[in-house]
């Protein structure tokens, strides 16, 4: 079996990148330069013509940048260049294939122990598949000193090894770094798009999903999540409720607690079951509880696995009031759009009475002042500051206008 031809339908492994045709341009054409290259003999480096060993995949939240990865991983990996069938396809998306390693890492930062480790694992041949994927969701957290590690194996990689690093942007990561990688970009897909691919692979009504698609401007993930799950839209609506309970300066406070309380109920939500199943799943590998004494390493292993799971958790609360953030900034980004009557598609349609009465209240310049405050919270939650010191500032200045 060989690669389709150029001009051909893109294989059925990109189904799930929305609004992505460009990258799955570049992509596909990688694949069919490396299924050509392999096929020449067994043991022969692939000719790099339109391969490369290293690529850097950035695109905003929710563009699929990891999806994009593990797709091109599962087309390198399938003997019919991403059939969305095979056992190579399979596993490679389902995160079991043996030549398939996927960095997913909930810490905070990725440090240079983590990144040796990979570098040891990158020199492997595959033991089965074509390749050996080595696949970095979060390259961006990658410290100075873990990146300045994999430099040397990302620039002479081993001749059947493939880096795939993932990052928001270029800025992300550094020159060194995306100096020596091949750069797939992928864009905010359009409204349509998104609502359009919840219909017809998440069989979700319609209306429904013009609205999650709207309201998760370009997230594909979480505008399946907005249509899916009540509690998400009822999160968010609290959010946006936000604004019009900033009568005073213990309301703006008020306000600023809610929101971080509620950012984390839901992050704790998303990762207590998770937490419980991996401390029960490493009992049960460690043999801990089974009547006799505990084994040892089994504490050790044990509690480094609580101080990997406190990091998850406060990234996943930091992630969370992020995203309320984004809601925030939304709806000021619809009172600008009244105030400026710029006759653009409203993100909070649903709003409409809402941002129509906060826009009469306030001058443009006022509303630019609060999208600024809420970008200055975001930032300051990135740098670090304590999330409620940061959104009750902000809060304090969206009162004020
Ligand atoms: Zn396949």
């Amino acid at each position: 079996m060989t690669a389709p031809a150029v001009g051909a339908a893109p294989a059925p492994v990109w189904r799930d990148l929305v609004g992505q045709e460009r990258a799955v341009e570049v992509l596909s054409a990688a694949v069919r330069a490396a299924a050509a290259a392999t096929g020449t003999g067994a043991g022969a480096a692939p000719s790099p013509a339109g391969m490369t060993h290293a690529w850097l995949f950035t695109g905003p939240p929710g563009s699929g940048r990891s999806n994009a990865a593990r797709a091109f991983a599962a087309a390198l990996q399938c003997a019919r260049g991403g059939c969305g069938e095979c056992a190579s396809c399979h596993t490679t998306l389902g995160g079991t294939h043996a030549d398939v390693h996927v960095v997913n890492t909930r810490k905070l930062s990725i440090g240079v122990d983590d990144a040796r480790a990979l570098v040891a694992r990158g020199g492997r041949h595959p033991s089965g598949g074509r390749w050996q994927v080595m696949v970095v969701e979060d390259a961006d957290r990658l410290t100075d000193p873990a990146a300045n590690a994999l430099l040397k194996a990302i620039e002479e990689p081993t001749p059947r090894t493939v880096w795939l690093l993932c990052a928001p942007s270029l800025e992300d990561t550094l020159p060194t770094i995306r100096s020596r990688c091949r750069h797939v970009s992928l864009r905010t897909p359009a409204t349509a798009a998104v609502a359009d691919v919840l219909v017809q692979r998440d069989g979700i009504d319609p209306a429904m999903a013009t609205f999650a698609a709207r309201a998760a401007q370009g997230h594909v993930g979480r505008a399946k999540r907005l249509a899916t799950d009540e509690d998400a839209r009822l999160h968010r609506h609290a959010v946006l409720r936000l604004p019009l309970s900033l009568g005073n300066l213990s309301g703006a406070l008020q306000a600023a607690g809610d929101l971080v309380e509620a950012a984390t109920a839901e992050a704790t939500e998303a990762t207590a079951e998770l937490d419980l199943r991996e401390v029960e799943d490493l009992r049960r590998a460690l043999g801990v509880g089974q009547g006799s004494r505990q084994p040892p390493g089994a504490a050790a292993a044990l509690k480094e696995l609580a101080t990997d799971q406190r990091r998850r958790s406060t990234r996943s609360k930091r992630d969370a009031i992020d995203r309320a953030l984004v809601d925030l900034a939304s709806f000021y980004r619809d009172v600008l759009a009244v105030q400026s009557d710029a006759g653009v598609e409203l993100v909070n349609d649903e709003l409409r009475d809402a941002v129509t009465s906060v826009a009469r209240g306030a001058s443009a310049e006022s509303t630019l002042r609060r999208i600024d405050a809420i970008l200055a919270a975001r930032n300051a939650i990135d740098a670090n500051v304590a999330p409620l010191l940061a959104v009750e500032a902000m809060t304090v200045r969206l009162r004020d206008g």
